[in-house]
């Protein structure tokens, strides 16, 4: 099949708890760019449940056409079932890009899809272009510690597909006046093999990675009781709790918090404050995106106190509910 065969770049949204996820108005600018330089159409599949408004704001965001599904069985996000109903898309239209977010979801079905469709996938990008002589997708990612870029393409299968970090691209501003289409899709009904009986892990109000603010906690946070604290600054400073992979490993908090160059989360928020918290590198690595980091710690000499902007000598449990008082007080 040749690749004139497909067309149009496609992004896959994401929605949590009935709002689009930050991510999703990233991958809509992407692939609004790369559509624009192609001269072809965005166009953006979104699943979920009374979503409806959902596809108007991607229309304001940059998307030309929006296939939707909407359906209580994609309330909750399910492998099997998204997997289902985004192959049977892609195998109908042939879009010639496939952009899905480097997050949780995207890293799940991804791989996945891919699979299926028989085609390749380049992950973790930070930049896309679109090579318009052999009319191939060149994704960028950082690999070795963001030592090294490289920028790979998928010369055979179809659709070219990528994962995109969070947080590479910026948004468009919503424009009133963009006009788009909204196409309702039938779903493809899959007997799930396995089901949510109960929802245990904690559910983050804001993604790690897109949070502003970030309260991390390390090993000097002495147990799980000390990250009781953290959320509460993190409440009141409206952020998300990060970790240490030295807290995560003594099972103080579950490692969807865990932030790091090298497995963790990479974050890169306008405050990341950091409790307790040696500072290695390859935590180091995962917040050195961050506009201003304040290092709370009793030891001068940990290396978080040299590479942040400032640092608090002194004991979490002493420093951080003043910091809280000091809040409440003020709100
Ligand atoms: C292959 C590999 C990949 C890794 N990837 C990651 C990664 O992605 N992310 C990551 O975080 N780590 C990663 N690590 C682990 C990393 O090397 C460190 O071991 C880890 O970050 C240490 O966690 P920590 O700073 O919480 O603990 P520690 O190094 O034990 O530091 C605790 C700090 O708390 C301070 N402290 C103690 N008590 C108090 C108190 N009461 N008040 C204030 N301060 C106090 C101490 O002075 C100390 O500086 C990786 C390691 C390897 C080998």
């Amino acid at each position: 099949m040749s690749s004139q065969e497909y067309m149009n770049v496609w992004a896959i949204a994401e929605v949590e708890q009935g709002r689009l996820s930050p991510v999703s108005l990233e991958l809509v600018a992407a692939a609004r760019e790369l559509a624009d330089r192609m001269g072809e159409r965005a166009e953006v599949v979104l699943l979920g449940h009374q979503v409806e408004d959902q596809a108007q704001e991607l229309i304001r965001r940059g998307a030309d056409l929006v296939y939707l599904a909407d359906d209580p069985t994609l309330a909750n996000y399910s492998t099997e079932g998204y997997l289902a109903t985004l192959t049977a898309l892609v195998e109908a239209h042939r879009p010639l890009v496939l952009l899905l977010g480097d997050t949780e979801r995207g890293q799940d079905l991804a791989p996945r899809l891919a699979q299926r469709l028989g085609t390749g996938l380049i992950p973790g990008c930070t930049r896309l272009e679109m090579d318009l002589t052999e009319w191939l997708l060149l994704g960028t990612s950082p690999a070795y510690d963001d030592r090294l870029m490289i920028t790979s393409s998928i010369p055979r299968g179809r659709p070219q597909m990528a994962t995109l970090r969070p947080g590479a691209v910026e948004p468009f501003p919503p424009d009133d006046w963009r006009t788009g289409s909204v196409e309702k899709v039938s779903l493809e009904k899959v007997e799930p093999v396995a089901k949510i009986v109960k929802r245990g892990l904690e559910v983050p109000r804001q993604r790690l990675e897109e949070a502003r603010v970030v309260v991390a906690g390390g090993r000097g946070m002495g147990g799980p009781g000390g990250f009781e604290m953290l959320r509460e600054l993190a409440e009141l400073l409206g952020g998300a709790v990060g970790a240490s992979r030295g807290a995560v490993d003594e099972g103080w908090i579950g490692e969807e918090h865990w932030v790091g160059g090298a497995g963790g989360k990479a974050v890169k928020p306008d405050l990341y404050i950091a409790c307790g918290i040696s500072g290695a590198i390859q935590h180091y690595l995962g917040i050195k995106d961050s506009k201003y980091i304040v290092a709370i710690n009793t030891d001068e000499r940990a290396p978080i106190m040299d590479l942040g902007d400032v640092g608090i000598v002194g004991n979490v449990h002493e420093v951080v509910p003043a910091l809280i008082e000091e809040l409440k007080d003020r709100a």
